[in-house]
């Protein structure tokens, strides 16, 4: 891609794509529309991958460490090493609680996002939140922790009584492509409640691709698809809506 074929071209931000996850090459058009973005750590080694990846691609990027809600069993033989991570890393996760999969127990999964909280308040990062059918548990340990730094809720879903509740909580809720599901009513519904200065946009690389093109894995540049959606949804132009979140973006980055 060269520079004229971006030029012109809105702007996103990627609060959330899994690069290290991708095996193929990534070219130039993936980033083609794309102001900068968050490369998420699911576990240590892929903290690592996020890490090193972030200083090779040729665009604006950060990254963080953590360990997802699936693998929080790793939490005893990860935990000393992430807190390396920690120190280093501009944001805390991915961490949270996924009562959907049960991939570990909940035992485990309240243990490690603990252990996330508990960072992020020390070292004031910003925290990168997955809730799956655990809404009322992650929003009493948000409640009872008092977090002070600022929470990101990744690929929010929630109905419009839980994003209620969680708007009180000031926390940040970052839209995936799920929005532009036909099935997705019930979000599409609470992103109209989201005040604009706590909204932010997300792909999930390789996961979640938007309607028009499910069935290929998903790309940062296909975050448009998504963005079209909320600005319809909204009733905001796509530059508009560019402006604000890249805006509640650096707000989260730059503090
Ligand atoms: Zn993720």
């Amino acid at each position: 891609m060269n520079k004229s074929e971006s030029f012109g071209k809105i702007k996103w931000v990627d609060t959330h794509c899994h690069l290290q996850l991708i095996e193929e090459e990534l070219s130039g058009n993936d980033f083609e529309n794309i102001e900068f973005l968050i490369i998420p750590g699911v576990d240590y080694s892929s903290s690592v991958r996020a890490h090193n990846l972030s200083s090779k691609i040729n665009i604006e990027t950060y990254w963080s460490a953590g360990l997802h809600p699936h693998d929080a069993k790793k939490i005893e033989n990860e935990k000393e090493s992430l807190i390396e991570l920690f120190h280093q890393a501009d944001l805390i996760g991915e961490t949270g609680l996924d009562f959907y999969r049960n991939l570990s127990s909940h035992e485990q999964q309240c243990e490690n996002f603990l252990f996330h909280l508990e960072f992020s308040k020390k070292l004031n990062k910003p925290i990168i939140v997955h809730c799956r059918d655990s809404f009322q548990e992650t929003y009493e340990m948000l409640v009872e922790f008092n977090n002070t730094s600022p929470v990101i809720l990744h690929s929010w879903t929630g109905g419009r009584k839980w994003t209620k509740k969680f708007i009180d909580l000031g926390v940040y809720f970052s839209i995936s492509g799920i929005v532009t599901y036909e099935t997705a009513k019930d979000l599409q519904l609470s992103v109209k409640e989201i005040p604009l200065n706590r909204l932010l946009l997300e792909t999930d690389t390789p996961y979640l691709t938007p309607s028009p093109l499910k069935g290929k894995d998903n790309r940062p540049n296909y975050i448009e698809h998504t963005a079209q959606k909320i600005s319809k949804l909204l009733n905001i132009n796509e530059k508009e809506l560019s402006e604000i979140t890249i805006k509640n973006s650096r707000n989260l980055i730059k503090r």
